[in-house]
């Protein structure tokens, strides 16, 4: 006997990364070699100034509860911060601390949007906008991005789903799986066609950091738009802080009192001495980050040309993040089939563009979060497993 679950609970949906990963372990636990491009997490420590600030911490004691919204330093580090990267002038009272950027996507739609209203996301995307969408009985009305753009919205497609009314408007740039950018020319545009409607737009943009041509926009920037736009942002990726569960973000003003109450009833706060150690990050000196940058930017070379060379297979160099989005329609068998079975054939972990949404059917997403060896030894492994087949 059971009492059973809550009703709705399947509209709640997932991350394949990691159940991916969790197979692909079992598998090594069993004696096979797996190369992981699985996961969306950096492969460098988190710099060590970091995390001596969270042993001082520590050692001072900062280790109780503290205010949920975020301790007063690290609300006004951040608020600097995201000032500074994105031109802008913002309060610190509008700054939110949660662990993590995902608890602003969960919280930040629970907050704002109900059964029945429209909620634009992108598609592909990440797997918690249309989990957390779904959840509250909003309706995920998914924005395409085109490929032929590099992964961009096409802005007529986005007019037409605005069109339909919309509640809350995501933006992911760069974007994960495809690691697409919205060319900063779009922008303008862009924030015209919000400004005709009064829907809120949460802007995830915590690959910020992670751009390889150019330098980073924010549709925030454009006049009248920071006002209506959740601005997120995290340690997680910039900082190689993942496991430190430090997000923040930059909140309208109606939206403050709930989220934080969100935080307040599921997490109570951020450790303060994550939060400390959150402060050295954002004030800190930026090499390793510059580093880490340099690192992604090789080894994207090295996997996009690879990818390009197998058979059937085309692939984009994405703008930003870490992700490339091979399409392999030219491969005799499906994404998803030729994901299983280059993991469980060829001991290479990737995902299916389907783990992402509708749109992407033939698709992988390969993480190269991982070594230049791991990569070129994943390569090897899909090219001779492509031949196969
Ligand atoms: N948003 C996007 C687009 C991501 O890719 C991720 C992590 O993969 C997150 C949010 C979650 O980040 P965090 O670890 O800060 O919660």
């Amino acid at each position: 006997m059971s009492a059973g679950l809550a009703p709705g609970i399947d509209r709640l949906g997932t991350e394949t990364a990691f159940s991916v990963l969790a197979r692909a372990k079992e598998l090594e636990r069993r004696g096979r070699s797996i190369i992981h491009l699985e996961i969306g997490e950096p492969d460098f420590d988190t710099p060590e100034h970091i995390k001596a600030a969270a042993t001082a911490a520590l050692a001072a004691g900062h280790t109780g509860y503290c205010p949920s919204a975020g301790i007063p330093e690290l609300r006004a580090a951040a608020a600097a911060y995201l000032g500074a990267s994105r031109g802008l002038e913002i309060d610190p009272e509008a700054v939110i601390v949660a662990p993590g950027a995902k608890p602003f996507l969960f919280f930040g739609i629970l907050a704002a949007c109900g059964p029945g209203d429209r909620v634009l996301y992108p598609d592909p995307g990440f797997p918690t906008y249309e989990s957390a969408i779904r959840w509250t009985g909003a309706e995920p009305v998914p924005l395409r991005l085109d490929e032929a753009r590099g992964f961009a919205l096409d802005l007529d497609e986005l007019a037409d789903a605005l069109d339909g009314g919309a509640r809350l408007v995501i933006l992911n740039s760069p974007n994960n799986p495809t690691g697409g950018v919205q060319p900063a020319d779009d922008h303008p545009a862009i924030a015209e066609l919000l400004a005709g409607t009064d829907a809120w737009i949460l802007s995830d943009e915590v690959y910020a950091s992670f751009l390889y041509e150019g330098s980073f926009a924010s549709v925030t920037e454009q006049a009248g738009m920071l006002e209506r736009t959740i601005l997120v942002d995290s340690c997680s990726k910039t900082f190689a802080m993942t496991g430190w569960r430090c997000g923040f973000a930059a909140v309208p003003e109606a939206l403050r009192e709930p989220i934080t109450r969100f935080l307040v009833n599921s997490v109570s706060c951020v450790p303060p001495f994550v939060q400390l150690a959150a402060v050295a990050a954002l004030e800190g000196p930026r090499g390793e980050v510059d580093a880490m940058l340099a690192e992604f930017a090789a080894r994207r070379e090295l996997v996009v040309d690879g990818l390009n060379r197998l058979p059937g297979v085309s692939c984009h160099a994405p703008g930003g993040a870490f992700y490339a989005f091979p399409n392999v329609g030219g491969v005799p068998v499906g994404a998803e089939e030729l994901a299983a079975r280059l993991l469980d054939e060829a001991g290479v972990a990737v995902l299916a563009g389907t783990s992402f949404g509708t749109t992407a059917q033939s698709h992988l997403r390969l993480s190269y979060a991982a070594s230049r060896a791991a990569l070129a030894e994943g390569l090897e492994r899909m090219e001779r497993f492509l031949a196969t087949l």
